[in-house]
């Protein structure tokens, strides 16, 4: 049983980790899709396809008005996210990437 009271080794281990690993960059309280959106507006089924697809549309049109759209796209590009992010798809991220000489983070 976990017990965060005991002061091992291990539980120090998690506290430091944890919250790095779960805290969201403050930006992000910020972006339109924090406002009640779907989960799967941002997880289309068929999220590479582009511009081709309603709901990626449907999507990056929010995102084409979101105040934070450059911070996302840049976490995006940085951490390898999937989904929608800052307006593109993975597949337009991982354009941007190769056009900028550099490989995919994940
Ligand atoms: S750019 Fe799109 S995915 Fe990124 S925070 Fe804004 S609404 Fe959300």
């Amino acid at each position: 049983m976990y017990d965060d009271r005991d002061g091992s080794a291990a539980n120090q281990v998690d506290q430091y980790m944890e919250p790095r690993f779960w805290d969201m960059p403050p930006w992000m309280e910020y972006g339109l899709c924090a406002a009640g959106t779907a989960p799967d507006t941002w997880f289309p089924e068929n999220g590479n396809r582009g511009t081709t697809d309603p709901a990626v549309r449907a999507a990056k049109a929010i995102c084409a008005v979101c105040p934070v759209a450059l911070q996302c796209l840049e976490h995006a590009l940085l951490r390898g996210e999937s989904g929608i992010w800052g307006g593109t798809t993975e597949r337009e991220r991982r354009v941007i990437i190769r056009n900028q000489g550099g490989t995919a983070p994940c």
